[in-house]
């Protein structure tokens, strides 16, 4: 039997090294020294606003097919940096120190494939990496066209645990808004508006139930959404005490109009992906930092979020899915 490698361990120790050996990620963990932070209390939960000028090339990154197919990617090994560390992760998948950092230690986690992001498949690999991350890292997956700022080349990406404010709200938003859909022995899922995110959770400790939930939310709600491609979505893993908590936010739009906004005094850069509605919004500008209010980021949540309708329509199909699908114990 294979020795089991402490993957967290190792992640804490090859961000050390990089932090010293690698300029361009030393610079990075620089900037996020001298960040600046503001916290807005909405009704149910509290969102951060981060002003991270290291962030810029992500925020703004194109990610229209043209612009894809012209750059070179930056997940593809070959095209790693040279002083760039490459830890193997089981048989697809290596992870790396991600060198423009939102969290004081934050990891990209791409696929050994230049093959398109995509969750249906990946998703038990999300949970393999919850779980071999933890105690210290929160994993996330953003889709091709709700924030992956690589949406050609499948990754995932880890950060501190307990950094985004929903890591240690969550609980609170669930015995709160929380409606619960199903629930057997070892299996719950709920619907969440906490009136800023709609959003599914499922909660369990067997890792096979938990992916078969997973897919009967994924069709349902590919059903729902009338799309061909991947619905919209942002996933957050958190696993603790055996225990996988996965948090699905419901989205409808990538980026707001404000983003796009032709006089730039009005323009607000806050490309909104797991992280900022997870409760950390990164502005790589020091004026939208300072303008934006508790008033806007209410208006970008409600845009990139699906509507109440929709919302209600999901958890209804949902609720009649889980029944038929899942025998307890099974
Ligand atoms: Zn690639």
């Amino acid at each position: 039997m294979k020795e089991e490698i402490n993957y967290c361990g190792v992640a804490k120790n090859l961000i050390i090294e990089q932090k010293v050996n690698w300029e361009q990620c030393k610079t990075g963990y620089a900037t996020l020294d001298s960040v600046q932070v503001k916290t807005f209390q909405f009704k149910n939960c509290s969102i951060k606003v981060q002003y991270n000028p290291g962030r810029m090339i992500s925020t703004t990154a194109k990610v229209d097919t043209k612009s894809i197919t012209e750059r070179k990617c930056f997940l593809c090994k070959t095209n790693l940096p040279e002083a760039q560390q490459v830890v193997e992760y089981k048989d697809d998948f290596v992870i790396l120190v991600n060198p423009f950092p939102i969290f004081p230690d934050h990891l990209t986690l791409p696929s050994l494939h230049h093959t398109t992001q995509n969750i249906e498949n990946s998703f038990p690999v999300l949970l393999d990496f919850s779980k071999d991350l933890s105690p210290d890292f929160s994993v996330f997956y953003n889709g091709p066209k709700c924030g992956a700022s690589a949406p050609d080349h499948l990754h995932f990406q880890a950060g501190t645990k307990n950094f985004m404010t929903i890591d240690h709200e969550y609980e609170q938003l669930r015995s709160g808004m929380g409606e619960k859909l199903y629930e057997n022995n070892s299996l719950k899922v709920f619907s969440i508006d906490d009136d800023l995110r709609k959003m599914i959770s499922i909660e369990g400790e067997s890792k096979s139930e938990i992916e078969k939930a997973f897919q009967i939310f994924y069709s349902a709600y590919k059903n729902s959404s009338g799309q061909t491609e991947e619905p919209m979505m942002n996933i957050l893993g958190f696993y603790q005490g055996d225990t996988w908590r996965i948090i699905i936010f419901l989205r409808k739009k990538h980026r707001p109009d404000v983003f796009f906004e032709e006089d730039e005094k009005k323009r607000i850069l806050l490309s909104p992906a797991a992280v900022d509605i997870g409760g950390v919004c990164v502005t790589p500008h020091e004026k939208d930092f300072t303008a934006i209010t508790k008033e806007k980021l209410k208006d970008i949540f409600a845009e990139v979020f699906i509507g109440t309708d929709s919302f209600q329509k999901l958890t209804n199909d949902l609720r009649i899915e889980f029944e038929k699908s899942i025998t307890p114990g099974s």
